[in-house]
């Protein structure tokens, strides 16, 4: 399974960085003969450009969303006027999975008619238990942030990769990591300052989670703009004895089992 980080900053665009969008590309034989699956992982503001550079974006075969927020779900907007109004013709439906508001919230974010919204573009799916997507397994853990949200924990090609989401420190976290080959994890806040609770993690918390989960490699993400990323980076590394880097555009990962 091939991770590429599309983009990584933390809660709005940074002047390097789109908001948060990781694409998945696997290898996989679904009967109708090998080829790449791929997904995406949130589609947060400004990644649908980012992503042109990887791959052709009519390419996806389904958008894992984490949360309704903006900085991870928005660009679906300019991802529906591509798939619809496309000069080759309106491309075919494909899932997008999210919490179960995600269907009026896109039609909102566009102003469109509640029905049929983006429906006859994406097959929305409400996150309730695991979900298979050609070669990809996907668990969804709900975390802890003001809204409904979910860490996803996706195995494929024998690899796991756990993603966090948007969360404040919560139990799942250790779950959602156990034994994973890489831990994405978003470090929105410093330690020693007083953070909001239930919000986002710290390095810290980051580096923590990746010890007592043992997972072999942590990659921090979603750090604000505001944020000196270096800070969150000694943070983690405080914690956790094992790889650990920040993520950053274009970064690819090949995680095998
Ligand atoms: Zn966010
Ligand atoms: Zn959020």
């Amino acid at each position: 399974m091939r991770l590429t980080i599309v983009g990584c900053s933390g809660s709005f665009p940074g002047p390097d960085s789109p908001a948060s969008c990781y694409l998945l590309e696997a290898r996989h034989d679904d009967g109708t003969g090998e080829r790449t699956w791929r997904v995406l992982v949130d589609l947060g503001s400004g990644a649908l450009g980012a992503l042109q550079r990887h791959v052709d974006p009519l390419t996806i075969d389904a958008v894992l969303l984490s949360h309704l927020h903006a900085d991870h779900c928005l660009d679906l907007c300019g991802y529906y006027v591509m798939r619809r109004y496309h000069p080759d013709g309106a491309q075919p439906r494909i899932p997008v999975w999210g919490p179960a508001d995600t269907a009026d919230r896109m039609a909102r974010a566009y102003d469109l008619p509640q029905e049929p919204g983006m429906r006859e573009e994406f097959d929305f799916r409400v996150w309730d238990g695991p979900v298979d997507v050609g070669p990809f397994h996907v668990e969804p853990v709900p975390v802890d942030h003001p809204i409904p949200a979910y860490g996803l924990r996706v195995s494929a090609d024998g690899a796991v990769l756990a993603y966090t989401g948007d969360t404040g420190p919560c139990p799942g976290l250790e779950d959602l990591a156990r034994d994973a080959d890489l831990l994405l994890a978003e470090a929105s806040f410093v330690s020693g300052v007083e953070n909001p609770p239930a919000l986002h993690l710290t390095g810290t918390d980051c580096g923590e989670v990746a010890r007592l989960a043992g997972a072999r490699r942590l990659v921090l993400t979603h750090i604000p703009p505001w944020h000196t990323p270096d800070v969150a980076l000694a943070e983690a590394q405080g914690e956790y004895d094992g790889p650990v880097e920040l993520a950053r555009p274009g970064a690819a990962y090949d995680l095998h089992g």
